[in-house]
């Protein structure tokens, strides 16, 4: 299968050629020239298959003139052996727990993948990649961990001063080897910037071999969409699945609709947001207008500008009715994010973080009669303890897992929000 640009200036790639370049030279997103439908009895048997096994079904056709079958299954298998269970919260609410890989956050499992398929790609290149990666927390951490020790891989990773979680620091900054870690005066979009600038740089590109690892690159979206068929399965007895997504950058909610344009039965789905709300808004008006990014405690979707909107557009061949016809949005403030944890808390024992929580309530506020709500609790609530003790107003423990790594040391290098600094960097 071939990959095109989401801005049709940029030639098609095979998906090997996808996953190195990452991003077409005309700025767009790789996106595939088909989307497989996939076989009605899959859909229909899907209790039958493991997560793994699911993944070798979604994925094949986009990846079988590249990765043979036996070798996509082992990476599958690797990249995918933590369990994604779905729980019931209350009557008719259900979360997606997408948080138990080594870095805890659903951002495991697109960086597993990516890591395992450049790996795989890197064996008969003998050149060394660098990845460039900007996160606004969890990216970082999920790909600093599925990159470590990675022969012939260097990882660079940028991420915002301040506006990350202790434990994420922790997460990004503490592999030491072939992971270094930028601190940058700035916000995420500023990170993101100099990023898409350094892919376009033809200095860079002479002497660096780039690669990157956000949600734009097409092996951390593509298997994305796996767990939603995982969701689906083990509930198979819902009606009407309504899914709850909260979104930032806008990778996990467009491979749910990857999901549903492969045949999967998704009713539909809610993009929820914080304050950041430019997809929210667009959804009312189909207005797009990017407002300045603000920092909030959900930080991982202080994003303004989502790079996956293109995605959405391609998705649903650029028809604004199209979309709005499955997907609706919904907003909630920190305050209310608190209000929501400590409500969720106090009638469920279930402890959100603070992104999930405003998937959780979109369904509170949005699920209609007969309708089935599964939200993606993206992140373990560890990640923002303080904000979690904030909401529940109580001192919480650290889990063992988490203690640990606070113990150790952060290894940083501070860089100003200019890109001459970024590049004299990496070039140096
Ligand atoms: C990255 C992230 C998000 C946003 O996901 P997108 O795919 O960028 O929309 C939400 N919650 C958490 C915890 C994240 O790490």
């Amino acid at each position: 299968m071939k990959f095109y640009s989401t801005n049709k200036q940029s030639e098609a790639v095979s998906f090997r050629e996808a996953v190195i370049k990452s991003l077409p030279t005309d700025k767009g997103l790789y996106f595939p020239e088909e989307v497989p439908e996939l076989d009605y009895l899959f859909l229909e048997t899907l209790d039958y298959y493991s997560l793994p096994e699911i993944g070798m079904e979604v994925l094949r056709q986009f990846t079988k003139e590249d990765i043979p079958e036996q070798k996509l299954n082992e990476i599958l298998h690797e990249a995918l052996d933590f369990e994604i269970p779905v729980k019931e919260v209350e009557k008719n609410i259900h979360t997606l727990e997408l948080f138990h890989g080594p870095t805890y956050a659903f951002k495991d499992v697109g960086a597993r993948f990516l890591a395992r398929c450049l790996g795989y790609f890197n064996e008969t290149e003998n050149k060394e990649v660098t990845i460039l990666v900007a996160t606004s927390g969890d990216t970082g951490g999920a790909v600093a961990s599925g990159f470590h020790n990675v022969p012939g891989v260097n990882v660079v990773i940028l991420y915002p001063s301040g506006k990350v979680s202790d434990l994420q620091e922790k997460q990004l900054t503490t592999l030491g080897g072939n992971i270094t870690a930028l601190e940058v005066e700035g916000d995420f979009d500023a990170c993101q910037a100099m990023v898409k600038q350094a892919f376009l740089d033809a200095d860079i590109n002479s002497k660096l071999n780039l690669s990157s690892a956000n949600s734009i690159n097409i092996a951390r979206w593509l298997p994305q969409s796996i767990y939603f068929f995982e969701a689906y399965k083990q509930l198979k007895d819902a009606k009407k699945l309504v899914v709850a997504v909260p979104s930032g950058n806008y990778g996990n909610i467009t491979a749910g609709m990857l999901a549903k344009k492969m045949g999967l039965d998704i009713h539909r789905f809610i993009a929820a947001s914080n304050a950041n709300d430019t997809v929210p808004r667009y959804l009312k008006d189909g207005n797009y207008e990017v407002k300045p990014t603000v920092p909030t405690l959900s930080n991982a979707m202080d994003v303004s500008d989502p790079s996956n909107h293109p995605r959405m557009l391609e998705l649903h061949e650029q028809n604004f009715k199209d979309i709005i016809k499955h997907t609706q949005g919904f907003t909630l403030n920190d305050q209310q994010t608190l209000d929501v944890m400590k409500s969720c808390y106090a009638s469920n024992q279930y402890i959100l973080d603070p992104h999930g929580a405003i998937g959780y309530q979109a369904l509170k506020e949005k699920l209609e009669k007969k309708e089935t709500g599964v939200f993606l609790e993206t992140a373990h609530y560890s990640k923002f303890l303080s904000t979690v003790e904030q909401a529940l107003d109580q001192k919480m423990d650290l889990p063992d897992f988490v203690s640990d790594l606070m113990t150790k040391e952060k290894v940083a290098t501070k860089i100003g929000n200019s890109y001459d600094e970024f590049k004299a960097f990496l070039l140096g």
